[in-house]
């Protein structure tokens, strides 16, 4: 089972438009995969089809342990995968997990039961750098990260690559940086070209090779409850998590030779 945390502090990046359709992408080429939710505004959950106002339990439940992830978890109806789903109840779990123990270590435990059941485990983390997201963080082997070719969009990722070097230190010696994905890319912009450049100079071959366009297909989708690669799979979006997926799929597997 391997554990990834998609993250990046600032919202708006691409964080669960890539959890959903890499979910999608990645059950769609077989693998077992569980989708968590980690934002309390629930969006991973309704691009998945599960609707956030009618759960019974959630992953807020589950890191308070209240419910175990087994009667929590639901079945994406479109996408052949399973979402750990979250709605406004998490907001409550950042104060509420503050003094209780092993606060850090809760989605973590959650998935240690669950090790057989899946081959990928994709957690939506929200933006900031929260106990919600060091829940992410501790319980992952590696780290997505979704990033538009902006000019600012460098700034923030040395407090992202700081706060995982922390947590790979103190708590989590698992942790690395598996790949920066390009998200929202627009080939005709010129910035959007060289900063893609300059990803590809500083972090060599931890970018990922597949380049995701901005598409508007994948931007509709998530009102119909259908991930992208499902909802038009003709679109240059879908087809580009399609092929994000087989990327993953192979990385994963060169691992296993290596090892
Ligand atoms: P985050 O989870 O980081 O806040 P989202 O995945 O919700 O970011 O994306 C922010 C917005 O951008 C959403 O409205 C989403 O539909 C849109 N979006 C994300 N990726 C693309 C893309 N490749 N093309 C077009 N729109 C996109
Ligand atoms: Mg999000």
């Amino acid at each position: 089972m391997h554990i990834f945390a998609i993250a990046n502090q600032k919202g708006g990046v691409g964080k669960t438009t890539t959890a959903v359709n890499l979910a999608a992408a990645l059950a769609a080429n077989g693998q077992r995969t569980l989708l968590v939710d980690l934002d309390p505004q629930g969006n991973a959950t309704m691009g998945s089809g599960v609707d956030k106002r009618s759960l019974k339990s959630s992953v807020y439940q589950v890191l308070l342990r209240l419910s175990s992830l087994a009667d929590a978890r639901a079945p994406s109806p479109s996408g052949k995968y399973d979402v750990l789903p979250a709605n406004r109840d998490l907001a409550g779990a950042e104060v509420e997990l503050v003094d209780l123990e092993a606060r850090e270590m809760r989605l973590k435990a959650a998935l240690a039961n669950h090790r057989d059941e899946y081959d990928f485990v994709l957690i939506d983390c929200p933006p900031s750098l929260s106990m919600l997201t060091l829940n992410g963080l501790c319980a992952a082997h590696g780290v997505i990260i979704p990033m538009q070719c902006e000019y600012y969009a460098l700034e923030g990722l040395s407090d992202l690559v700081n706060t995982i070097k922390k947590v790979h230190a103190n708590l989590n010696r698992d942790l690395k940086i598996i790949g920066l994905l390009r998200v929202m890319f627009d080939p005709r912009n010129t910035l959007s070209n060289q900063v893609s450049a300059q990803l590809e100079e500083h972090f060599g071959d931890k970018v990922f090779k597949t380049l995701v366009p901005r598409n508007v297909r994948l931007a509709e989708a998530p009102s119909y409850g259908v991930p992208g690669v499902l909802f038009d799979k003709a679109a240059k979006g879908a087809q580009a998590y399609m092929a994000f997926a087989v990327e993953m799929i192979d990385r994963v597997n060169s691992w296993k030779e290596t090892a």
